[in-house]
């Protein structure tokens, strides 16, 4: 069993101004078939959340969360348990087109090498994504991966107690980040982040910046008016694997089975930035339709 909590989502107009973008956003949402997203007012923002400010919000009811580690584990389960092996500690270092499919070249941990072949490659390297893509004879400029940073603060207990819900401000327009918002987790954690940094190489760049707390606490202490500045701790970071440029329109996710560009069953997931994670079974069933071709 997975752990989750149907704990609903508000995204929050604290001006005018905003409230014109979450309208837009629930127009966006139906167009999309989302149908249970409401628009609120400050009276029922003050039933769900208490503690936060809004003028207006959208109150997405049938937004979740869910215990991550627990969903890797029963996928790992899953492939185990229907005769697939997973290699750990073992980086693909080869990959070469030949009759009827590929050869790949692992590297394992001790430095030792070892070759397979496939008649199917599934490209979903994340942050290497592009460069596996590469390494087949699939160069492209277009989707090159942009190393996208996010950073997180932890709200500090007691004041984790006030927020039962997701808790998003309006997003920047050009996408790059869904804006500083507010998570929960299985055990009552809150945590505010993340925030967009691009690195300028693609370096594993996993440090907290320690100095971002007054950036984070007056980003978020417009809708969190209880917040003291000392409420917040530096917590952790990710990396986003995007396709989007910097100051570019956000891209959607690329997943396609390169037949078109002579690599026939060799399927690339470039770019499976969020929402990656909460459409993972989605992408999968995707994939798998592209595989019974
Ligand atoms: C800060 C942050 C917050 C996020 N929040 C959310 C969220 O709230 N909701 C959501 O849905 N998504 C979220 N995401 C996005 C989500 O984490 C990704 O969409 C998802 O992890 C992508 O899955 P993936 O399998 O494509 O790539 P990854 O999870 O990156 O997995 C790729 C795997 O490939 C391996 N790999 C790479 N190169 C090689 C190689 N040469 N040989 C062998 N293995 C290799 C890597 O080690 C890694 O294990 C967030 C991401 C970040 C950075």
């Amino acid at each position: 069993e997975i752990p989750f909590k149907k704990c609903g989502k508000i995204i929050v107009a604290t001006t005018e101004d905003e409230i014109r973008i979450i309208e837009d956003i629930l127009d966006t949402a139906a167009g999309n078939g989302v149908n249970d997203l409401e628009l609120i007012d400050r009276d029922r923002i003050a039933e769900l959340e208490p503690s936060v400010f809004a003028l207006k919000a959208v109150w997405s009811p049938s937004t979740g969360i869910v215990d991550t580690h627990s969903l890797m584990k029963s996928l790992e389960t899953g492939i185990i348990l229907n005769g697939g092996r997973i290699a750990y500690d073992s980086e693909v270092t080869g990959i070469r087109k030949i009759a009827g499919g590929y050869e790949i070249t692992i590297t394992d941990s001790d430095k030792s090498s070892f070759t397979f072949t496939s008649r199917m490659v599934i490209n979903s390297a994340g942050l290497a994504s592009d460069l596996i893509s590469e390494m087949a004879g699939l160069a492209d400029e277009k989707l090159r991966i942009n190393f996208c940073k996010g950073e997180y603060f932890r709200l500090n207990p007691p004041k984790n107690r006030l927020i039962n819900r997701l808790v998003y401000p309006v997003p920047a327009h050009n996408l790059e980040g869904i804006g500083i918002h507010v998570t929960i987790d299985m055990k009552g954690g809150v945590k505010l982040g993340p925030d967009v940094s691009w690195l300028s190489s693609n370096v594993f760049d996993y440090k907290v910046t320690a100095s971002k707390q007054d950036e984070f606490f007056r980003s978020v202490r417009k809708f969190l008016p209880f917040l003291e500045y000392d409420d917040l701790s530096p917590e952790m970071a990710g990396i986003r694997p995007k396709i989007q440029r910097r100051g570019e329109p956000a891209r959607d996710f690329y997943i396609r089975e390169e037949s078109h560009r002579g690599m026939p069953g060799f399927i690339n997931l470039i770019g499976i930035e969020s929402p990656g994670l909460t459409s993972c079974l989605a992408i999968a069933n995707y994939v798998r339709e592209m595989i019974s071709i």
